[in-house]
């Protein structure tokens, strides 16, 4: 069992805030990730759970009891890095058994542990081999059974994924999901990839600039940002934003008008995703000339530009338009999120 709580968990060097009153519990078993662009604070946070950065104040609590002055290596927790920091002249067996050594684990039980990590990751049959002579996935693999094979209640994943490319990111994803589950271990996991964040996490914790901004599950996150800021972060494309002002329950901006709106006069940031407007034959919110076309497959992304706005709104699959051709879109108010115009802070 490993219940992690952060109690006004805050990092400064000087008057730089890197962290700031962070305040979090993260359940056992859960899959936590952080997510943030650079330089928010992900990577300093995870660094504090694991020890390897003072905090500056505040309280990290395991199970209850606070570890703020315990050693890296007593806190029972093991940390995979986007570099994997394999030791080139130790084979993938000495590699995955080196923090058994470190951690003076009997030596009968090493071999067993050993393989029974490489099992988990598939890596049985490199073994013998040289890190240079493993892929960048197998690599990878080979830091993940390291931090497997000391069994720990607690996983910090620092982008793990980040060296790979795109096809084996998803492939080595859906292994780290599940060794998660299957280890039954509380994990928390750093990435700027909102794509990683929604797949993998059972809550996502969005930060910028030292502070979190949103704590919830995935869908909480996309359905109901908290502010204009997760709004733009999360989803692919980013919300469309369009500033512009209420009076008497409609929103008008450059680009588009909005009737029906539930809020006072005054000026505010509507949203809405590109998945939930369409395009319409008559009528719609929106008209403009088309900007780019791109086909996704499995739909087609039609991209807008108005008094220099991209907006962006998703057609079937065999939808096609030219470059310059109008066309109208369609955004009811149902599908519109708004925000403050000064704070970004979510009104409706
Ligand atoms: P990235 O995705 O780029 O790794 P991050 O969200 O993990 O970013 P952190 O590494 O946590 O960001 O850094 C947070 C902020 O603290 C950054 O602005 C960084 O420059 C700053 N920072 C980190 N370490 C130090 C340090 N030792 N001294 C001063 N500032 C630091």
């Amino acid at each position: 069992m490993s219940e992690i709580e952060l109690r006004n968990l805050s990092k400064r060097w000087g008057s730089f805030v890197g962290v700031q009153d962070f305040n979090l519990t993260i359940a056992d078993q859960e899959f936590l990730v952080l997510l943030g662009p650079s330089g928010c604070g992900k990577t300093t946070t995870m660094r504090m759970i694991a020890g390897l950065e003072d905090v500056t104040d505040g309280e990290i609590l395991v199970d209850g009891k606070v570890i703020n002055d315990l050693e890296p290596k007593d806190r029972d927790v093991s940390m995979v890095f986007q570099s994997y920091a394999l030791y080139p002249n130790m084979n993938v067996y000495e590699n995955i058994r080196f923090p058994l050594k470190v951690r003076k684990v009997p030596e009968a039980e090493h071999e067993e542990r050993v393989m029974r990590a490489s099992a988990m990751v598939e890596l049985d049959d490199f073994l013998h081999r040289k890190p240079a002579e493993l892929s960048g996935g197998q690599r990878q693999r080979v830091a993940l059974a390291r931090a497997i094979v000391r069994e720990p209640n607690v996983f910090l994943m620092d982008e793990p994924l980040s060296n790979l490319d795109a096809k084996l990111r998803v492939s080595t994803r859906a292994q780290i999901k599940n060794l998660s589950h299957e280890l039954k271990v509380t994990t928390i996991y750093v990435t700027h990839d909102q794509i990683e964040a929604m797949t993998l996490a059972d809550r996502v914790v969005v930060m910028k600039g030292g502070i979190v901004q949103q704590v919830g599950s995935p869908t909480e996150i996309y359905d109901t940002p908290a502010n204009a800021f997760v709004a733009s972060f999360i989803g692919s494309p980013a919300m469309n934003l369009i500033n512009g002002e209420v009076t008497k329950k409609a929103f008008s901006g450059d680009t588009i008008s909005v009737s029906g709106l539930d809020l006072p006069d005054g000026p505010v940031t509507l949203g809405f995703r590109a998945e939930d407007a369409a395009i319409v034959e008559k009528g719609g919110q929106i008209q403009a000339p088309v900007y780019t076309m791109e086909l996704l497959g499995d739909a087609t992304m039609i991209t807008v530009k108005v008094n220099g706005e991209l907006v962006s709104v998703k057609a079937a699959k065999d939808y096609r338009a030219e470059i310059g051709d109008m066309v109208r879109i369609s955004v009811p108010k149902e599908i519109c999120h708004m925000f403050d115009a000064q704070t970004g802070a979510r009104i409706g």
